[in-house]
Protein backbone atom coordinates (compact mmCIF):
# COMPACT_ATOMS: atom_id res chain seq x y z
CA UNK A 1 0.00 0.00 0.00
CA UNK A 2 1.26 3.28 -1.07
CA UNK A 3 2.53 5.67 1.89
CA UNK A 4 3.76 9.06 1.49
CA UNK A 5 7.06 8.76 3.79
CA UNK A 6 9.77 9.97 1.54
CA UNK A 7 11.17 6.97 1.18
CA UNK A 8 8.22 5.50 -0.29
CA UNK A 9 8.11 8.48 -2.18
CA UNK A 10 11.30 8.06 -3.83
CA UNK A 11 11.06 4.48 -4.67
CA UNK A 12 7.83 5.71 -6.07
CA UNK A 13 9.64 8.27 -8.29
CA UNK A 14 12.39 5.57 -9.24
CA UNK A 15 9.95 3.05 -10.21
CA UNK A 16 7.80 5.47 -12.66
CA UNK A 17 10.65 7.52 -14.09
CA UNK A 18 12.10 4.08 -15.50
CA UNK A 19 8.50 2.56 -16.70
CA UNK A 20 7.54 6.14 -18.30
CA UNK A 21 10.40 5.14 -20.99
CA UNK A 22 8.23 2.23 -21.57
CA UNK A 23 5.19 3.23 -21.57
CA UNK A 24 6.31 6.31 -24.11
CA UNK A 25 7.72 3.73 -26.76
CA UNK A 26 4.54 1.56 -26.32
CA UNK A 27 2.24 3.77 -27.03
CA UNK A 28 3.80 5.41 -29.79
CA UNK A 29 4.76 1.79 -31.57
CA UNK A 30 0.76 1.12 -30.84
CA UNK A 31 -0.26 4.49 -32.46
CA UNK A 32 2.35 4.09 -35.41
CA UNK A 33 1.31 0.26 -36.61
CA UNK A 34 -2.30 1.65 -36.09
CA UNK A 35 -1.43 4.38 -38.50
CA UNK A 36 -0.15 2.70 -40.69
CA UNK A 37 -2.76 -0.31 -40.59
CA UNK A 38 -5.69 1.87 -41.33
CA UNK A 39 -3.54 4.06 -43.68
CA UNK A 40 -3.12 0.74 -46.19
CA UNK A 41 -6.99 -0.32 -44.87
CA UNK A 42 -6.06 -3.57 -42.96
CA UNK A 43 -7.57 -2.08 -40.01
CA UNK A 44 -11.51 -1.06 -39.72
CA UNK A 45 -12.72 1.82 -37.04
CA UNK A 46 -15.24 -0.77 -34.69
CA UNK A 47 -18.56 -0.38 -35.77
CA UNK A 48 -19.76 0.99 -32.17
CA UNK A 49 -16.98 3.63 -32.41
CA UNK A 50 -18.06 4.93 -36.08
CA UNK A 51 -21.59 5.14 -34.59
CA UNK A 52 -21.37 6.88 -31.38
CA UNK A 53 -18.24 9.72 -31.97
CA UNK A 54 -18.72 9.41 -36.35
CA UNK A 55 -16.16 7.36 -38.19
CA UNK A 56 -13.57 10.96 -39.29
CA UNK A 57 -13.97 12.10 -35.20
CA UNK A 58 -12.65 8.16 -34.67
CA UNK A 59 -9.88 8.46 -36.82
CA UNK A 60 -8.13 11.74 -35.09
CA UNK A 61 -9.38 10.78 -32.01
CA UNK A 62 -6.89 7.90 -32.54
CA UNK A 63 -4.03 10.16 -33.09
CA UNK A 64 -5.25 12.82 -30.07
CA UNK A 65 -5.80 9.95 -27.50
CA UNK A 66 -1.83 9.00 -28.01
CA UNK A 67 -0.51 12.27 -28.10
CA UNK A 68 -2.62 13.55 -25.38
CA UNK A 69 -1.29 10.24 -23.50
CA UNK A 70 2.37 10.63 -24.31
CA UNK A 71 2.27 14.22 -23.57
CA UNK A 72 0.79 13.86 -20.02
CA UNK A 73 3.37 10.70 -19.43
CA UNK A 74 6.61 13.43 -20.11
CA UNK A 75 5.01 15.89 -18.14
CA UNK A 76 4.97 13.84 -15.16
CA UNK A 77 8.11 12.42 -16.05
CA UNK A 78 10.04 15.36 -16.19
CA UNK A 79 8.19 16.19 -12.62
CA UNK A 80 9.34 13.12 -10.74
CA UNK A 81 12.51 13.66 -12.88
CA UNK A 82 13.27 17.29 -11.40
CA UNK A 83 11.41 16.70 -7.30
CA UNK A 84 12.72 12.69 -7.24
CA UNK A 85 9.43 12.42 -5.42
CA UNK A 86 6.13 10.97 -6.68
CA UNK A 87 3.26 10.28 -3.82
CA UNK A 88 0.22 8.65 -4.48
CA UNK A 89 -1.43 11.46 -7.23
CA UNK A 90 1.31 10.31 -9.50
CA UNK A 91 1.15 6.97 -9.21
CA UNK A 92 -3.10 7.14 -9.56
CA UNK A 93 -2.64 9.23 -12.67
CA UNK A 94 -0.07 7.35 -14.42
CA UNK A 95 -2.51 4.17 -13.63
CA UNK A 96 -5.65 6.32 -14.76
CA UNK A 97 -4.18 7.17 -17.87
CA UNK A 98 -2.69 3.32 -18.88
CA UNK A 99 -6.30 2.71 -18.49
CA UNK A 100 -7.88 5.14 -20.44
CA UNK A 101 -5.21 5.05 -23.35
CA UNK A 102 -5.94 0.78 -24.04
CA UNK A 103 -10.07 1.14 -23.53
CA UNK A 104 -9.94 4.00 -25.70
CA UNK A 105 -7.98 1.95 -28.13
CA UNK A 106 -9.78 -0.83 -27.87
CA UNK A 107 -13.07 1.19 -27.81
CA UNK A 108 -11.77 2.41 -31.66
CA UNK A 109 -10.26 -0.16 -33.23
CA UNK A 110 -11.88 -2.98 -32.00
CA UNK A 111 -15.10 -5.23 -32.46
CA UNK A 112 -17.34 -5.50 -29.52
CA UNK A 113 -16.29 -9.27 -29.80
CA UNK A 114 -13.11 -8.18 -29.10
CA UNK A 115 -13.13 -6.19 -25.95
CA UNK A 116 -11.70 -8.95 -24.00
CA UNK A 117 -8.59 -7.59 -25.81
CA UNK A 118 -8.65 -4.70 -23.27
CA UNK A 119 -8.55 -6.59 -20.31
CA UNK A 120 -5.84 -8.92 -21.45
CA UNK A 121 -3.24 -5.78 -21.76
CA UNK A 122 -4.51 -4.07 -18.50
CA UNK A 123 -4.05 -7.59 -16.72
CA UNK A 124 -0.24 -6.55 -17.89
CA UNK A 125 -0.58 -3.16 -16.37
CA UNK A 126 -2.23 -4.67 -12.96
CA UNK A 127 0.45 -6.98 -12.35
CA UNK A 128 2.67 -3.78 -12.71
CA UNK A 129 0.80 -1.77 -10.47
CA UNK A 130 0.18 -4.77 -7.68
CA UNK A 131 3.73 -5.39 -7.59
CA UNK A 132 5.16 -1.64 -7.98
CA UNK A 133 2.58 0.16 -5.61
CA UNK A 134 0.88 -2.46 -3.75
CA UNK A 135 -2.75 -4.50 -3.13
CA UNK A 136 -4.88 -1.60 -2.62
CA UNK A 137 -4.24 0.26 -5.90
CA UNK A 138 -4.16 -2.98 -7.73
CA UNK A 139 -7.45 -3.74 -6.20
CA UNK A 140 -9.09 -0.04 -7.13
CA UNK A 141 -7.42 -0.49 -10.70
CA UNK A 142 -9.55 -3.92 -11.09
CA UNK A 143 -12.21 -2.07 -10.12
CA UNK A 144 -11.75 0.61 -12.48
CA UNK A 145 -10.99 -2.42 -15.32
CA UNK A 146 -14.33 -4.09 -14.63
CA UNK A 147 -16.20 -0.57 -14.90
CA UNK A 148 -14.85 0.78 -18.13
CA UNK A 149 -15.36 -2.70 -19.78
CA UNK A 150 -18.81 -2.95 -18.59
CA UNK A 151 -19.20 0.38 -19.84
CA UNK A 152 -17.80 -0.48 -23.17
CA UNK A 153 -20.13 -3.93 -23.66
CA UNK A 154 -23.29 -1.10 -22.50
CA UNK A 155 -22.35 1.13 -25.05
CA UNK A 156 -21.86 -1.93 -27.94
CA UNK A 157 -25.20 -3.42 -26.94
CA UNK A 158 -27.23 0.06 -27.41
CA UNK A 159 -25.57 0.78 -30.62
CA UNK A 160 -26.62 -2.61 -32.32
CA UNK A 161 -24.23 -5.02 -31.24
CA UNK A 162 -25.01 -8.60 -31.06
CA UNK A 163 -22.79 -8.91 -28.25
CA UNK A 164 -24.52 -10.83 -25.58
CA UNK A 165 -24.03 -9.77 -22.17
CA UNK A 166 -23.86 -13.02 -21.10
CA UNK A 167 -20.77 -13.60 -23.17
CA UNK A 168 -19.55 -10.49 -21.71
CA UNK A 169 -20.21 -11.68 -17.75
CA UNK A 170 -18.37 -14.92 -18.63
CA UNK A 171 -15.25 -13.12 -19.86
CA UNK A 172 -15.12 -10.96 -16.91
CA UNK A 173 -15.53 -13.58 -14.14
CA UNK A 174 -12.53 -16.00 -16.27
CA UNK A 175 -10.56 -11.93 -16.29
CA UNK A 176 -11.49 -11.57 -12.87
CA UNK A 177 -10.78 -14.88 -11.22
CA UNK A 178 -7.32 -14.70 -12.89
CA UNK A 179 -6.36 -11.04 -11.69
CA UNK A 180 -7.54 -11.91 -8.19
CA UNK A 181 -5.42 -14.77 -8.19
CA UNK A 182 -2.38 -12.93 -9.59
CA UNK A 183 -3.06 -10.12 -6.50
CA UNK A 184 -3.70 -13.00 -3.52
CA UNK A 185 -1.28 -15.50 -4.64
CA UNK A 186 1.69 -13.18 -4.77
CA UNK A 187 0.69 -12.45 -0.90
CA UNK A 188 1.07 -8.39 -0.64
CA UNK A 189 4.42 -8.19 -2.66
CA UNK A 190 4.63 -4.88 -2.20
CA UNK A 191 3.96 -4.64 1.55
CA UNK A 192 6.40 -7.50 2.06
CA UNK A 193 8.95 -5.89 0.20
CA UNK A 194 8.54 -2.41 2.11
CA UNK A 195 9.37 -4.65 5.34
CA UNK A 196 12.17 -6.08 4.01
CA UNK A 197 13.21 -2.74 3.38
CA UNK A 198 12.86 -1.30 6.43
CA UNK A 199 14.73 -4.08 8.25
CA UNK A 200 17.67 -3.29 5.82
CA UNK A 201 17.49 0.51 6.45
CA UNK A 202 17.35 -0.36 10.96
CA UNK A 203 20.27 -2.50 9.91
CA UNK A 204 22.33 0.12 7.84
CA UNK A 205 21.63 2.16 11.35
CA UNK A 206 23.30 -0.80 13.70
CA UNK A 207 20.01 -2.02 14.70
CA UNK A 208 19.73 -5.89 14.11
CA UNK A 209 17.20 -6.60 16.38
CA UNK A 210 14.17 -6.69 13.72
CA UNK A 211 13.78 -10.39 11.96
CA UNK A 212 11.83 -10.81 9.01
CA UNK A 213 8.79 -12.62 10.24
CA UNK A 214 8.98 -15.99 7.77
CA UNK A 215 6.06 -17.96 9.83
CA UNK A 216 4.03 -14.97 8.44
CA UNK A 217 4.53 -15.78 4.68
CA UNK A 218 1.55 -18.47 4.08
CA UNK A 219 2.98 -19.20 0.67
CA UNK A 220 6.75 -18.80 0.67
CA UNK A 221 8.48 -17.23 -1.79
CA UNK A 222 11.53 -15.72 -3.10
CA UNK A 223 10.89 -12.42 -0.62
CA UNK A 224 10.67 -15.51 1.88
CA UNK A 225 13.99 -16.28 1.23
CA UNK A 226 15.40 -13.05 1.11
CA UNK A 227 13.99 -12.61 4.82
CA UNK A 228 15.31 -16.26 5.92
CA UNK A 229 18.71 -15.48 4.60
CA UNK A 230 18.97 -11.85 6.30
CA UNK A 231 18.07 -13.85 9.53
CA UNK A 232 20.74 -16.46 9.35
CA UNK A 233 23.52 -13.46 8.84
CA UNK A 234 21.91 -11.31 11.07
CA UNK A 235 23.86 -12.51 14.08
CA UNK A 236 27.17 -12.14 12.41
CA UNK A 237 26.49 -8.91 10.69
CA UNK A 238 25.64 -7.41 14.17
CA UNK A 239 28.71 -8.76 15.68
CA UNK A 240 30.87 -7.57 12.69
CA UNK A 241 29.01 -4.11 12.53
CA UNK A 242 29.14 -3.33 16.69
CA UNK A 243 31.46 -5.09 17.78
CA UNK A 244 35.77 -4.08 18.14
CA UNK A 245 37.35 -7.83 17.00
CA UNK A 246 40.73 -7.05 18.77
CA UNK A 247 39.12 -6.10 22.19
CA UNK A 248 36.05 -8.47 21.79
CA UNK A 249 34.56 -5.17 22.84
CA UNK A 250 31.41 -3.28 21.58
CA UNK A 251 32.94 -0.26 19.55
CA UNK A 252 32.26 3.32 19.17
CA UNK A 253 28.81 2.82 17.03
CA UNK A 254 27.77 -0.70 19.32
CA UNK A 255 28.14 1.29 22.17
CA UNK A 256 26.48 4.91 21.13
CA UNK A 257 23.26 2.39 20.41
CA UNK A 258 23.41 0.74 23.28
CA UNK A 259 23.93 4.13 25.29
CA UNK A 260 20.84 5.66 24.14
CA UNK A 261 18.84 2.18 24.86
CA UNK A 262 20.06 2.05 28.79
CA UNK A 263 19.06 5.85 29.22
CA UNK A 264 15.94 5.48 27.96
CA UNK A 265 15.86 2.62 30.14
CA UNK A 266 17.23 4.75 33.32
CA UNK A 267 14.83 7.57 32.27
CA UNK A 268 11.46 5.07 32.51
CA UNK A 269 12.65 3.40 35.46
CA UNK A 270 14.15 6.30 37.41
CA UNK A 271 17.62 4.94 38.07
CA UNK A 272 20.69 6.19 37.94
CA UNK A 273 23.62 5.09 35.14
CA UNK A 274 27.27 5.48 35.36
CA UNK A 275 29.88 5.95 33.18
CA UNK A 276 33.41 5.09 33.40
CA UNK A 277 36.22 6.57 30.97
CA UNK A 278 39.00 4.91 30.65
CA UNK A 279 42.63 5.35 29.03
CA UNK A 280 45.57 3.37 29.11
CA UNK A 281 48.73 5.13 30.45
CA UNK A 282 51.45 6.02 28.42
CA UNK A 283 50.64 3.21 25.75
CA UNK A 284 52.50 5.38 23.74
CA UNK A 285 55.78 3.85 25.14
CA UNK A 286 54.79 0.34 25.37
CA UNK A 287 54.41 0.56 21.55
CA UNK A 288 57.48 2.04 21.28
CA UNK A 289 59.43 -0.29 23.53
CA UNK A 290 58.01 -3.76 23.05
CA UNK A 291 56.27 -2.93 19.71
CA UNK A 292 52.73 -2.62 18.03
CA UNK A 293 51.95 -6.63 18.52
CA UNK A 294 52.72 -6.79 21.99
CA UNK A 295 50.20 -3.28 21.80
CA UNK A 296 47.78 -4.76 20.27
CA UNK A 297 47.98 -7.73 22.50
CA UNK A 298 47.89 -5.28 25.75
CA UNK A 299 44.57 -3.89 23.98
CA UNK A 300 43.38 -7.59 23.36
CA UNK A 301 43.92 -8.78 27.17
CA UNK A 302 42.67 -5.02 28.74
CA UNK A 303 39.55 -6.17 27.14
CA UNK A 304 38.99 -9.34 28.65
CA UNK A 305 40.05 -7.97 32.07
CA UNK A 306 37.54 -4.85 31.66
CA UNK A 307 35.02 -7.65 30.90
CA UNK A 308 35.83 -9.97 34.04
CA UNK A 309 35.53 -6.88 36.15
CA UNK A 310 32.35 -5.78 35.11
CA UNK A 311 29.07 -7.52 35.68
CA UNK A 312 26.93 -9.08 33.02
CA UNK A 313 24.70 -6.03 32.81
CA UNK A 314 27.76 -3.25 32.43
CA UNK A 315 28.45 -2.60 28.60
CA UNK A 316 31.96 -2.07 27.59
CA UNK A 317 33.12 -0.78 24.63
CA UNK A 318 36.42 0.44 22.72
CA UNK A 319 35.84 4.00 21.94
CA UNK A 320 39.77 4.67 20.25
CA UNK A 321 42.78 3.35 20.59
CA UNK A 322 43.74 2.49 24.08
CA UNK A 323 40.33 4.11 25.15
CA UNK A 324 37.10 2.43 26.36
CA UNK A 325 34.22 2.87 28.50
CA UNK A 326 31.97 0.97 30.86
CA UNK A 327 28.23 1.62 31.16
CA UNK A 328 27.19 0.93 34.49
CA UNK A 329 23.22 0.66 34.23
CA UNK A 330 21.43 1.32 37.93
CA UNK A 331 24.60 2.37 39.28
CA UNK A 332 25.33 5.04 41.89
CA UNK A 333 28.40 6.90 42.41
CA UNK A 334 29.59 4.90 45.10
CA UNK A 335 29.00 2.22 42.88
CA UNK A 336 31.07 3.27 40.19
CA UNK A 337 33.94 4.18 42.14
CA UNK A 338 34.15 0.85 43.78
CA UNK A 339 34.11 -0.87 40.06
CA UNK A 340 36.73 1.80 38.57
CA UNK A 341 38.75 1.29 41.62
CA UNK A 342 38.33 -2.41 41.45
CA UNK A 343 40.13 -2.20 37.76
CA UNK A 344 42.96 0.26 38.69
CA UNK A 345 43.63 -2.52 41.54
CA UNK A 346 43.10 -5.43 39.00
CA UNK A 347 45.85 -3.67 36.39
CA UNK A 348 48.15 -3.34 38.97
CA UNK A 349 47.86 -7.07 39.78
CA UNK A 350 48.15 -8.33 36.25
CA UNK A 351 50.94 -8.24 33.98
CA UNK A 352 49.90 -8.38 29.92
CA UNK A 353 51.03 -10.49 27.03
CA UNK A 354 53.78 -12.90 27.04
CA UNK A 355 56.37 -10.05 27.56
CA UNK A 356 54.86 -9.35 30.95
CA UNK A 357 54.52 -5.68 30.43
CA UNK A 358 52.93 -3.79 33.42
CA UNK A 359 50.04 -1.27 31.83
CA UNK A 360 48.29 1.17 34.33
CA UNK A 361 44.93 2.60 33.38
CA UNK A 362 43.14 5.97 34.87
CA UNK A 363 39.36 6.42 34.97
CA UNK A 364 37.29 8.95 35.08
CA UNK A 365 34.06 8.24 36.87
CA UNK A 366 30.44 10.05 36.58
CA UNK A 367 27.34 9.17 38.03
CA UNK A 368 24.00 10.36 38.23
CA UNK A 369 19.92 10.13 37.90
CA UNK A 370 18.28 10.72 34.06
CA UNK A 371 16.03 13.12 33.78
CA UNK A 372 15.99 12.75 30.16
CA UNK A 373 17.86 11.44 27.00
CA UNK A 374 19.66 14.84 26.51
CA UNK A 375 22.13 14.61 29.07
CA UNK A 376 23.86 11.71 26.87
CA UNK A 377 26.40 13.60 25.85
CA UNK A 378 26.52 15.84 28.65
CA UNK A 379 27.37 12.48 30.46
CA UNK A 380 30.19 11.59 28.19
CA UNK A 381 31.77 15.41 28.61
CA UNK A 382 32.17 14.65 32.28
CA UNK A 383 33.43 11.43 32.51
CA UNK A 384 36.08 12.94 29.76
CA UNK A 385 36.57 15.95 31.96
CA UNK A 386 37.40 13.40 34.95
CA UNK A 387 39.49 11.24 33.14
CA UNK A 388 41.37 14.11 32.07
CA UNK A 389 41.99 15.19 35.14
CA UNK A 390 43.28 11.82 36.46
CA UNK A 391 45.77 11.95 34.10
CA UNK A 392 46.94 15.36 35.00
CA UNK A 393 46.75 14.31 38.57
CA UNK A 394 49.04 11.95 38.13
CA UNK A 395 47.61 8.84 36.23
CA UNK A 396 47.13 5.51 37.21
CA UNK A 397 44.04 6.64 39.40
CA UNK A 398 40.17 7.23 39.19
CA UNK A 399 38.68 10.30 39.74
CA UNK A 400 34.94 10.93 40.05
CA UNK A 401 33.64 13.84 38.32
CA UNK A 402 32.12 16.84 40.57
CA UNK A 403 31.53 20.37 40.15
CA UNK A 404 35.15 21.79 41.85
CA UNK A 405 36.97 19.13 39.29
CA UNK A 406 38.07 22.28 36.97
CA UNK A 407 40.65 23.19 40.18
CA UNK A 408 42.30 19.70 38.90
CA UNK A 409 41.87 20.39 35.02
CA UNK A 410 44.14 23.79 36.12
CA UNK A 411 47.20 21.15 37.32
CA UNK A 412 46.00 21.57 41.82
CA UNK A 413 45.20 18.91 43.29
CA UNK A 414 41.64 18.47 44.89
CA UNK A 415 42.09 15.67 47.22
CA UNK A 416 38.09 15.14 46.99
CA UNK A 417 37.87 14.43 43.63
CA UNK A 418 40.77 12.02 43.73
CA UNK A 419 39.42 8.45 44.66
CA UNK A 420 42.87 6.48 44.77
CA UNK A 421 46.00 7.60 44.46
CA UNK A 422 48.15 4.07 44.46
CA UNK A 423 50.92 5.20 45.90
CA UNK A 424 53.85 3.99 43.31
CA UNK A 425 53.51 3.63 39.79
CA UNK A 426 54.14 -0.07 38.83
CA UNK A 427 55.84 0.94 35.65
P1 LIG B 1 48.51 8.99 28.19
O1 LIG B 1 48.95 8.40 29.50
O2 LIG B 1 48.49 10.46 28.23
O3 LIG B 1 47.23 8.41 27.74
O4 LIG B 1 49.63 8.59 27.16
P2 LIG B 1 49.46 7.67 25.89
O5 LIG B 1 50.83 7.41 25.34
O6 LIG B 1 48.66 6.47 26.21
O7 LIG B 1 48.56 8.59 25.01
P3 LIG B 1 48.44 8.91 23.50
O8 LIG B 1 47.00 9.12 23.20
O9 LIG B 1 49.35 10.03 23.17
O10 LIG B 1 48.92 7.62 22.74
C1 LIG B 1 48.09 6.57 22.48
C2 LIG B 1 48.87 5.60 21.67
O11 LIG B 1 48.14 4.44 21.46
C3 LIG B 1 49.27 6.12 20.32
C4 LIG B 1 49.10 4.96 19.39
O12 LIG B 1 50.30 4.59 18.80
C5 LIG B 1 48.62 3.85 20.27
N1 LIG B 1 47.53 3.09 19.68
C6 LIG B 1 46.32 3.52 19.32
N2 LIG B 1 45.59 2.51 18.80
C7 LIG B 1 46.38 1.41 18.84
C8 LIG B 1 46.20 0.05 18.42
O13 LIG B 1 45.12 -0.35 17.94
N3 LIG B 1 47.22 -0.81 18.60
C9 LIG B 1 48.40 -0.38 19.15
N4 LIG B 1 49.38 -1.27 19.29
N5 LIG B 1 48.60 0.88 19.53
C10 LIG B 1 47.61 1.77 19.38
MG1 LIG C 1 46.69 6.68 26.86
MG1 LIG D 1 44.43 7.98 24.48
Amino acid sequence: MLTDTPRSEQANADVLLWQTGYRIALALLAAVIAVALRTAGKLTLSSVASETVGANAADWMLGLVTTVYVVLVMVIRSRVRTTRRAGRTFSTLMVVADLAMVFWLVFLLAQPHEYHMALFIALFSLQLTHVYFGRTPALLMLAAIVTSYLLMVDLATKHGSDLQWSEAFTTLVIFGVGALLVILVQSNLHSRLANLVTIFERAEEGDFSNQYDVSADERPDAITAVGRAYNRMRTQLASIVLNDPLSGCFNRRGFEQQYRRELSRAVRTNTDVALLALDLDHFKAINDTHGHLTGDQVIAETGELLRANARAEDLVARTGGEEFIILAPNTSKAGAEQLALRIVEAFRRRTFSTRQVKVTVSVGVVADAVPSEDIAEDLRARADEALYAAKRSGRNRVVAWSHGLDAVRLGQTDESAVVTAPASSPR
